[in-house]
């Protein structure tokens, strides 16, 4: 079954006459990634040459992908937009909420219990919403994309980083925020900063041990994490046609990890098969018939330097495998240098797990090749030194591989197959005999090594490899091992070489059918019940806010003035609060507990103007809303920098913050409160900054005259009776004042549907 082929098909045909279009307003060679964001304008009419890195542009993505953890709040917010469907095909992925502990099938068990709530709620309104919904176990987010919505030349969102995965497919696929996926869903227009691009060539041909792994471990060295941020990362090159579709996929997938918007490369033969090999022949077709506008233009590769705002070449025929760590993926030795860098750092020797797997690297290619090393190191005589765990991406994969042989070859070694599912690359890990201060080394194939990501223990060394390397060194048990040039000795005392692994891109009895984990939403959509269990403090349906009353903000007291920086973190910390994530009222008990007060120096401690005494943020703000005046938050630079999230400006409003006053915004989180109807606000002179007290009550004074461009009058009404006034600058425009009036973007939509 194809999903979504009238979409895809009515896209193509559509294809060649806005690429026309395209050329004909900007007149020069374009890249591919010109081709697809300027073919996914939302206003067509507005085309133009838009200034890399600086321009806003509004984008109209084909398809929208969210995993369980985001789902609930960006779905409870749709529901207030009061559409029937989503605008865009969408589907929803339960994946991140299952903990890897005993083994697929009790871990499952377990899952749709703990879960149950989540799941209910999820698989109702997917019914509801017309959604694809893809139950617990059915596998992760990226591989499913992969497997059955991802097309060339397409464009979607997907609430979590590794969205770009379906670059593997010529998609530009881009990880966002909630609230930008319920812009998208509600049918308006999803922003984002032109992306500057960044060019990287790829000759030569891998070889050996190297893999399509390799490739973005050696790139996130060069890259770091932050080289890539505000760029799209365009590969092309003989070498990129040289790669599996899946392994194209890979290297998209870690491109987050150098910070970059997303990565993609070309329509090619890869594709072709991956697609056909999948059961989308159909749409294979259509991408070979408009193949070139699936590619930059001749112009471009001939010149690449002339047309990207960066540009690389990488020769995968000297490219030797990487690993990459600890506690980030940017520290990128190359094999050969492990032992020597190992040593001079210190960095404990003895690995206690190898696992492979996870959204990036559980192809049948990785599976088959990861297979191969170990059918080898049995005819050797070889064992396991270290733990082994396989995380397949789907159950399509899992299916497959089982099928063939693969996981039986690695449970001959021990290998523990964990549900199709994130674990332990999310934290979702029980690791046996945890100790969460034991220095020890782990290496996996997922993305990322920071700090307490896998096992929660800071002292767990993380490296990052290829799944063929890093059951290489399970098979060795040491860090060091270098299966190019080391010998290992089996269990007759015998000196062996493991040899090079061997695989196979795709499946030679094809993928067979599976029941693959999708439930298809059911027809009668208004009739379908949203499911939220009675008393549940994981969900909690919302109830839209209020629109502006037309007047002046008068002697609001201050919350709190935060000092320094204060991140969204600060604002809505993660960690434990995450299961809340689905609840507005529970998790906006945590609204600024991270950040400082400027008057005492403390977290989470200010004054109660009310009561005179101190108290907890969310307490005091929810003071202030219920005695009916509401509240004003003020503070510094970058306020609400970090990873947008849409929690970080849900509560404030929830909690009857009426104005957030700074002295400059992160662009994300001020539009993200401007969307929920919280007023944001820069001091014109920042020094005034320095005038707010703590017990001060404030007026916000100009508002009837709200209009771009405009400023608004702060009144510091002091206790001693004093009064200051200085002015404040916004950056609203006219669409976003009209959020302001009505309470919210989201109440806009819903007055258009009545
Ligand atoms: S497997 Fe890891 S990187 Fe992939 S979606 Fe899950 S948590 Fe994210």
């Amino acid at each position: 079954m194809i999903f979504d082929f009238k979409m895809i098909d009515s896209f193509y045909k559509q294809l060649d006459s806005r690429i026309s279009e395209i050329r004909k307003k900007l007149n020069h060679p374009l890249t591919l990634s010109e081709k697809i964001l300027l073919s996914h304008i939302y206003h067509q009419n507005q085309t133009k040459s838009f200034s890399r890195g600086i321009d806003y542009v509004d984008f109209m993505p084909d398809r929208v992908a969210m995993q369980d953890a985001t789902a609930q709040m960006a779905i409870l917010q749709f529901m207030m937009a009061g559409k029937e469907t989503t605008a865009v095909p969408t589907s929803v992925h339960c994946d991140h909420l299952i903990l890897a502990h005993i083994g697929a099938e009790a871990d499952l068990r377990t899952a749709g219990i703990t879960n149950k709530e989540v799941y209910e709620f999820l698989s109702s309104v997917c019914n509801k919403y017309d959604i694809g919904y893809w139950k617990p176990g059915a596998g992760i987010i990226h591989q499913i994309v992969l497997e059955n919505y991802a097309f060339p030349g397409g464009m979607m969102i997907g609430t979590d980083s590794h969205t770009p995965n379906a670059g593997g497919l010529g998609m530009i696929a881009i990880g966002v925020g909630g609230a930008d996926a319920v812009d998208v869903l509600a049918g308006m227009g999803w922003e984002l900063k032109f992306p500057r691009l960044i060019g990287i060539k790829l000759t030569g041909k891998l070889s050996g041990w190297s893999s399509a792994k390799d490739i973005i471990l050696k790139i996130s060295g060069l890259l770091t994490v932050k080289g890539g941020t505000g760029n799209i990362i365009e590969y092309f090159g003989e070498g990129a046609e040289s790669l599996s579709c899946t392994g194209k996929a890979t290297i998209c997938n870690m491109g987050a990890e150098t910070g970059a918007t997303c990565s993609i490369f070309a329509f090619d033969n890869s594709m072709t098969e991956y697609l056909k090999a999948t059961g989308r022949k159909d749409v294979a077709e259509l991408a070979m018939k408009n193949s070139n506008h699936l590619a930059a233009d001749r112009e471009v590769y001939a010149d690449p330097g002339k047309y990207y705002d960066q540009y690389i070449e990488i020769n995968l025929s000297e490219l030797e495998p990487y690993i990459n760590g600890p506690y980030t993926p940017d520290l990128a030795t190359p094999i050969s240098r492990m032992k020597e860098e190992a040593v001079k750092n210190n960095w404990p020797l003895d690995v206690e797990v190898g696992l492979i797997g996870s959204c990036t690297n559980s192809s049948y290619e990785d599976i088959s090749r990861a297979a191969s090393v170990v059918k080898d190191a049995l005819s050797q005589k070889l064992v396991a030194r270290s733990e082994f765990t396989i995380n397949p991406g789907s159950e399509q994969i899992r299916s497959i591989t089982e099928r063939d042989g693969f996981l039986e070859i690695f449970r001959k070694i021990g290998g523990e197959v964990f549900a199709n599912a994130c674990g332990p690359c999310i934290g979702q890990w029980a690791r046996k005999d945890a100790d969460n201060k034991k220095v020890n080394t782990i290496i996996h194939s997922f993305n990322r090594n920071f700090s307490k990501r896998t096992d929660g223990n800071p002292n767990t060394y993380t490296f990052v490899a290829s799944p063929e390397i890093v059951t290489a060194i399970v098979l060795s048990g040491k860090l060091t091992f270098n299966p190019i040039t080391d010998t290992l000795i089996n269990s007759e005392g015998k000196e062996v070489r493991l040899a090079e692994p061997e695989g196979l891109n795709l499946p030679p009895d094809g993928f067979g059918n599976v029941d693959s984990g999708y439930q298809k939403p059911v027809r009668d959509q208004k009739e379908e019940k949203i499911i939220i269990a009675p008393g549940s403090d994981r969900l909690q349906l919302l109830i839209p806010f209020k629109e502006w009353d037309g007047h002046d903000f008068l002697k609001l007291p201050l919350l709190i003035k935060a000092k320094g920086k204060c991140t969204t973190d600060h604002i809505s910390m993660a960690g434990f609060w995450l299961k809340y994530r689905g609840h507005l009222e529970n998790i906006s008990e945590n609204y600024m507990i991270g950040a400082v007060n400027y008057f005492n120096d403390q977290t989470n401690s200010i004054l109660n103007q009310l009561t005179g005494s101190y108290g907890t943020v969310p307490r005091t703000a929810r003071a202030y809303r219920d005695s009916g005046t509401g509240s004003a938050v003020v503070g510094e630079e970058n306020f609400g920098e970090g990873s947008s999230r849409e929690h970080a400006a849900m509560e404030p409003r929830f909690l009857g913050v009426k104005v957030v006053l700074v002295k400059s915004f992160a662009r994300i989180h001020e539009t993200n409160l401007k969307k929920q109807g919280v007023l944001t606000l820069t001091f014109m002179n920042k020094d005034d900054y320095n005038k707010i007290k703590e017990d001060d009550k404030i007026d916000f004074i100009g508002l009837g005259k709200f209009e771009a461009g405009s400023q608004v009058t702060i009144a510091l009404n002091h206790s001693d009776g004093t009064k200051e006034e200085f002015q404040a600058n916004h950056s609203y425009n006219q669409s976003q004042i009209e959020w302001f009036k009505a309470g919210s973007a989201l109440n806009i939509i819903r007055k258009s549907k009545k």
